[in-house]
């Protein structure tokens, strides 16, 4: 049944556990202002995201995706990172075991001073070389801005960001690597994702099974809400300050 605040068991199994994995999604970053692909995108609105993030349409428009993604990146950077991103760094200090697994490639996470972290889908502020693999530099960038087209310096191929999309692999071993997190954790928190893009969620069901207590926190049910062992109704920023305050006085 989902609650509007989290349990006692919840902080108990927090305060005792030595490993801990927390998954994220667009939801923790939306009260730092960057839109989930749920909300409406203003200038973007009119495409839809699977339109442009995947390679065919990169090929088929390089200006365009990179634009879009230019544009992106200029909405993170302008924004901050929030009271939900600062909570997983503090819990991440309190747990032995703890691993931060996000879906998001805004970087906020790290600009919190998230350390140890599992990128799934890779980081918008970085960029490379389509063809040669050559990693960007601000210089090749520049054009985008003017409306051209950033080219690698050395071969000349497009430039893409460093994020996995539809229809591409996730980075080698990231997602073993968190998979092994899901199954040894004994509490996992799956924070603000509709948990429909696959692999990343599955990772709730995996920890599940390994035996670990799952907690969802998302203002509203998400896919995977039948499946997970508690379910709390509210804003990331707003319901993990509190749980991880919690936690650290049971803990000390
Ligand atoms: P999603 O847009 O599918 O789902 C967002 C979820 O967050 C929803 O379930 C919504 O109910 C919940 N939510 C919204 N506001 C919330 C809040 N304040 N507190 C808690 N929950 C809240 O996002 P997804 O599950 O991450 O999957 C979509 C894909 O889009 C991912 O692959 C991700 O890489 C990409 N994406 C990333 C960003 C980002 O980096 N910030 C932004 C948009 C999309
Ligand atoms: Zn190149």
């Amino acid at each position: 049944m989902p609650h509007r605040a989290f349990s006692h068991e919840l902080v108990d199994r927090l305060a005792r556990a030595q490993h801990v994995a927390a998954l994220t999604g667009a939801g923790i970053s939306a009260e730092s202002g960057i839109p989930t692909f749920r909300d409406p995108g203003g200038l973007w609105e009119q495409f839809k995201p699977e339109e442009l993030a995947n390679v065919q349409a990169f090929l088929r428009n390089p200006k365009l995706v990179q634009a879009w993604y230019t544009h992106r990146r200029n909405v993170a950077l302008e924004k901050a990172p929030n009271p939900g991103h600062k909570a997983l760094v503090e819990l991440e200090g309190l747990v032995p075991d703890f691993l931060l697994i996000t879906q998001n490639v805004d970087h906020l996470h790290q600009r919190a001073g998230s350390k140890r972290m599992a990128e799934l889908h890779g980081n918008i502020t970085r960029s490379y070389c389509i063809d040669c693999g050559k990693t960007a530099t601000e210089q090749e960038m520049t054009p985008i801005a003017s409306g051209g087209v950033a080219q690698c310096s050395a071969c000349g191929g497009y430039i893409r960001p460093d994020v996995v999309w539809f229809g591409e692999m996730l980075p080698e071993g990231v997602m073993e690597w968190a998979g092994e997190a899901a199954q040894r954790a004994e509490v996992f928190l799956s924070i603000g994702t509709s948990a429909v893009v696959y692999p990343a969620a599955g990772l709730p069901l995996l920890a599940k099974e390994g035996g670990a207590y799952v907690a969802e926190i998302n203002i509203e049910a998400s896919a995977i809400a039948g499946y997970v062992d508690e379910v709390v109704l509210g804003k990331a920023g707003e319901v993990l300050p509190a749980l991880v305050q919690a936690v650290r006085e049971k803990r000390a």
